[in-house]
C-alpha cells in the first residue's frame, strides 16, 4: 500500500476493522463463544471444557465468517484439480481438521466454484498457509503465496 494514500480519517477506520478480529484483543475472561463453544482462557482461544461462570462472547473467526471477512484466499484451479477434485477437497478438509484442533480461529470458511477456479476462503491466515503447502507435498504444481495488510491476510494460489 502506497503511504499517505489515505486520509487519517480513513487510517482510523481501517485500523477499527483489524482490531474487530484481533486475537488478544482485551476480552474478560474465560470467554466462551456463543456461536461455537470456542473458549478463552490466558488469552488463547482452545477446545477446553468450558468453567460453570464464562463471559458470553462471539470469537474473531464466527465473527468474519458472520461479516464474510476472510483472512485467507485459496485459488485453486488446473486440469489435475478438475479430475481429481474430490480427493483434494478431501485434504483441504483435513488440513481444517488439524489446524482446528490446534488453533480454533483457524478455519475453512467458504468453498465456491467460480467460472475460472475455486476458491476456499479462510478464517485465519495460517491455516491457508497450510494448506497450500498440503497441496503442493501432496500433489507438487505450482504454488505460491503473498501476505498483505500487514500478514493479517494472505492470497493463495495453486494450480496443476
Ligand atoms: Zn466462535
Amino acid at each position: 500500500m502506497v503511504k499517505g494514500r489515505f486520509s487519517r480519517k480513513d487510517k482510523l477506520i481501517k485500523q477499527k476493522r483489524h482490531d474487530v478480529y484481533r486475537e488478544r484483543e482485551k476480552i474478560q475472561e474465560p470467554a466462551l463463544c456463543n456461536k461455537c463453544g470456542a473458549l478463552l482462557v490466558n488469552s488463547r482461544w482452545t477446545w477446553k471444557e468450558p468453567p460453570a461462570e464464562t463471559y458470553e462472547v462471539t470469537c474473531p473467526a464466527c465473527r468474519r465468517k458472520a461479516d464474510k471477512y476472510p483472512a485467507g484466499f485459496i485459488e485453486i484451479k488446473g486440469d489435475f484439480f478438475e479430475e481429481h477434485r474430490a480427493q483434494i477437497i478431501n485434504l483441504i478438509n483435513n488440513v481444517e481438521k488439524q489446524e482446528k484442533t490446534e488453533r480454533p480461529l483457524e478455519r475453512i470458511m467458504d468453498i465456491t466454484d467460480r467460472k475460472n477456479d475455486t476458491l476456499v476462503t479462510t478464517t485465519g491466515v495460517h491455516i491457508a498457509r497450510r494448506i497450500g503447502e498440503a497441496l503442493s507435498q501432496s500433489y507438487k504444481g505450482d504454488f505460491s503465496f503473498r501476505y498483505a495488510d500487514d500478514e493479517k491476510r494472505i492470497r493463495v494460489s495453486w494450480q496443476r
